[in-house]
């Protein structure tokens, strides 16, 4: 593996080992295409992935990839300004107005990595859907309804199906939130790429983590500094 600043990779304030996947946004629209991020070495894995489900008659896509620390910290405060929705369980909208603090934080933590913390910062993560499934005006909305019983279905039952001919490579990837552990919210369709995902996760170190919070404009920074080992015991390393 390519030599890269770590500790930065890991917070997601680099970018160096990234590379654009251009791929099509939505089946039938071939003009639309969209270009996300993700690891350079995870690449060549997620087509050989992505071949797999075509024999299956699954075209699978990716709708978000790489986030940086950045873009996070955007999402973050959107959600605790109330420029932005923060759901509860059921995706319905919270007030999280009358909650304190911790009660807020912990409401926008059930969907809402903190900055830093993120997958998304690795670019061996990414949330997938199955553009051969969705009918041509539908907007895909990531809700566990979509993946249990709903359009992404088959492509929820493929992932977790086993064959001697993919097995190589499709045990490579791994949905770290399929399960509901009482930290983040299940989200089925988050995919992984294991081999160099481990690596990054074991990086995660709170000292470096408290630093850039603390250097950060983000919103109740007193008391996610308070709580920080608190909040990566139960949102990242659950
Ligand atoms: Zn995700």
């Amino acid at each position: 593996m390519q030599k890269y600043n770590l500790e930065k990779l890991v917070l997601g304030t680099s970018d160096d080992h990234l590379c654009c996947l251009n791929e099509n946004a939505f089946k039938g629209d071939l003009n639309q295409k969209k270009c996300v991020f993700i690891h350079t070495e995870v690449l060549p894995m997620y087509q050989k992935l992505k071949l797999f489900a075509k024999s299956s008659d699954i075209e699978l896509r990716i709708i978000s990839a790489y986030r940086s620390f950045d873009q996070q910290l955007k999402i973050w405060n959107q959600k605790l300004s109330g420029s932005r929705p923060v759901l509860d369980d059921f995706s319905r909208p919270l007030d999280i107005s009358k909650m304190d603090a911790w009660q807020r934080i912990r409401s926008v933590l059930r969907w809402t990595a903190l900055p830093g913390t993120s997958r998304h910062h690795w670019g061996t993560d990414f949330d997938i859907y199955d553009a051969s499934a969705i009918p041509k005006s539908y907007s895909i909305k990531l809700i566990s309804s979509e993946y249990s019983g709903g359009v992404f279905n088959r492509l929820d039952t493929w992932l977790d199906s086993k064959d001697a001919e993919s097995d190589d490579i499709r045990t490579k990837f791994f949905r770290p939130y399929k399960k509901d552990k009482g930290g983040v919210a299940p989200e089925p369709w988050h995919l992984s790429y294991k081999p160099i995902a481990d690596i990054y996760h074991k990086k995660i170190d709170i000292g470096f983590l408290k630093r850039q919070i603390s250097n950060s404009e983000i919103i109740e920074r007193q008391t996610i500094l308070q709580r920080l080992e608190e909040i990566v015991e139960t949102y990242v390393f659950n």
